[in-house]
Order: structure tokens, then sequence, then C-alpha cells
């Protein structure tokens, strides 16, 4: 952690920040498992909020950086930006939060702000990168930035989401990474009343696309590889699963979507998705960073001026619109709660798909 000492940082021995120690959970190297440990989080400054962390939902990211899958890992690692909390201390120039109020906190606690995109309300693709809430690089106190599975964060309060009371504490973490993943797609798309919208993958991220889109009041669609996930689609509110390996019923569906939110993680072939998009229709990729495998047949996009895009995560903006929405249409995601005890095996579930439909981790259980 570069130049600090406990309690205190210093940078050529003059003292720039003091700092506190917070119990925290995560792990020393890529196959290692996650242990508690203990990390530094610096004191409020003017626009810092301090929150105390109620609940952390458990996205895939979280596992990826733990075990280094994208390389690029700083150790140790303490992953987790699905956070949600009580504010327990704010800066002296701090004006939209109150000591008490309930916040999350989600994939970005920072960016340049001053690029174009910055001030567009487009943080997460700043010019410059922005900072992520975990193994990003720490403007403070330097070395790297720690998430959620942690007792308390530090944030500015830009970056500081408001929660509405009305829902689920635990089940609205989710919203902070998988919610905010399908919902600035739905935007960006203008998904509106009477749209149809297709999701591929029933998992954290397909599950919130369903809910989300059927909130905007778009007619919803499930492909799914097998008959097995129809039950529990319809009853997130799809109006009707495709089998996708199915040739006949992918016929049916042939030009109909405007858009089609994929979350499928790994690669895949794209191109019978493409055949179901209406004229001028997208399929957003929002799961999958890589290339295409089998390569992308352009002829269908071309003759009905298709589109295959991508997306990630949202602006503040947009995650607290979004979060706004979910008060008001009372969604949240469907969740297990666990202990932070039970991370590791919560991980090795995640990777069989054995979780309906996100983790989320109690955070009271670290205080034990
Ligand atoms: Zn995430
Ligand atoms: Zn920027």
């Amino acid at each position: 952690m570069g130049n600090n000492q406990v309690g205190r940082n210093f940078k050529n021995n003059k003292l720039i920040m003091e700092t506190k120690n917070i119990k925290a959970f995560g792990t020393p190297a890529a196959d290692k498992s996650l242990e508690q440990l203990t990390i530094h989080r610096r004191e409020v400054t003017a626009k810092d909020i301090e929150i105390e962390i109620l609940y952390c939902g458990v996205c895939h990211s979280d596992l990826h950086t733990a075990r280094n899958d994208w390389g690029g890992t700083i150790y140790p690692a303490v992953p987790g930006h699905e956070i949600v909390g009580k504010i327990t201390k704010v800066g002296s120039d701090v004006t939209k939060f109150k000591v008490g109020d309930l916040a999350g906190v989600g994939c970005l606690v920072d960016s340049c702000r001053t690029c174009d995109s910055c001030k567009k309300d487009l943080e997460q693709y700043c010019l410059n990168g922005f900072t992520g809430t975990y193994n990003g690089k720490d403007k403070y106190l330097g070395g790297h930035t720690f998430g959620g599975y942690s007792e308390k964060v530090v944030v500015d309060e830009h970056f500081v989401l408001k929660v509405p009371a009305n829902l689920n504490l635990a089940a609205v973490a989710p919203l902070l990474c998988a919610g905010i993943t399908t919902w600035s797609p739905l935007k960006h798309w203008n998904v509106k009343q009477g749209s149809k919208v297709a999701v591929v993958g029933l998992g954290g991220l397909g599950h919130m696309a369903i809910k989300l889109a059927k909130g905007l009041g778009a007619s919803v669609t499930l492909f799914s590889r097998s008959a097995g996930k129809t039950a529990d689609a319809k009853e997130l509110g799809a109006d009707e699963v495709i089998i996708s390996t199915d040739a006949e019923q992918m016929k049916l569906v042939k030009g109909k979507f405007d858009l089609i939110i994929d979350t499928v993680p790994y690669v895949h072939d794209v191109n019978p998705y493409v055949g179901t998009l209406n004229i001028s229709g997208t399929i957003v990729l929002v799961g999958y960073l890589g290339g295409l495998e089998p390569f992308l047949n352009t002829v269908p996009m071309i003759l009905g001026r298709k589109s295959v895009a991508g997306s990630v995560i949202g602006g503040i903006a947009e995650t607290q619109e979004m979060l706004d929405f979910c008060g008001k249409h009372n969604i949240v995601s469907e969740i297990e709660v666990i202990k932070m005890q039970e991370i590791n095996n919560a991980y090795e579930r995640m990777l069989k798909s054995d979780v309906k439909y996100r983790f989320v981790i109690d955070m009271a259980s670290l205080k034990n």
C-alpha cells in the first residue's frame, strides 16, 4: 500500500491524510481463498461521505478480480461494488447527504470530471479512465482501491447514490451493478411502452434486464438454451421464452426485436440473434469482453441496418434515475443473503450458476 503507515499516510515524510483501520474480506493472491484482513480508509475530506456498509452484492467481476482471470489484479484484493449502507460521517462541504441517510455506491468512485464524457454524465466512459470501486488507482492514498467487502467505505459525494427507503435494502445492492448495466442500454436505445425487447441469458444481469424492461412497458422475451428456465423467467415478468437451440422456435421471432440485451459472459454465436432483430434493431453485449466466434456476418446487419453494440454499467445520474425508477415501481433483485465468511463457497456456486440470481453479503457478519 505504497507510503501507507498505520493511521497516517505520508508522502516525502509529509502527512497528507489521516486514515483509519477497517475490517475487510479479501485475498492476498489469485490462488488463495478470501479471508479477513485489515485495510486503510481515508478520513472524510470536505466532499467525502463515510458509509457503514450493510449489504454488498456479489458480482461475477468480484470473482474474476479475486482470481486475476482478466490479469491486472493488485493484491490484496478486496472486491465488492454493489454497496448499500448508512451514512456515518459527512465532510464539511457535503450538500446532498446527511448522517443517517441510506446510500449506495456502485462500480465507480471517481473519474476525471473534466473530459467530454464526464461533462455529459457518462463517467463510466471517462476518457481518462474512471476509478473503479476496487482495483482502481486510489487518488487519495496512493495504491489501489478496496471494495465493499468491508465495514465502511469513504467516497466523494458525487459518486454516492440515494437509495429509496421503501425497498428491501439487501435486494437493492445488486441494482448498483447488475441493475444499471441493463438499465443503461434500455434507456440509451429508448425502450418504452410497446417496445419489443429480448434478453439472452438468465443470471444476475438477465433477471434484472427482464424486470427493468418490463417496468418500462416493453414486451419481453427470454432466449434460453433449455426449457428449464421457462417458469422462472415468466415469474420474473417475461412474456415468452424462446429456446435458442430450437430452429423452429427461432423462426417464430425472426425480425421481431427492437433491442436484445445479451448478458452471456463467455464467447458465443451472436449471429442467430441478429436474425431476430427488427429493421434498425440493436443487439447490445453487456456480459462478454473479447473477440466474437464464430465471426459476425455483416450481411443481415447491412441489409437491415442492424447494430451489434456494447455497453458498460452507467453514469452516476443515470444510476440515480434507475434507483428512483426502482423505488417507484418496486423493483429489486432476487437474492440469496449470505454471511461474509461464506464467500468462497458462494464463488464456487456462482461458477455453476447455482444462485437465483444474486448473492448478497450481510455485512453484519463481518463484525463477528
Ligand atoms: Zn459488477
Ligand atoms: Zn473524465
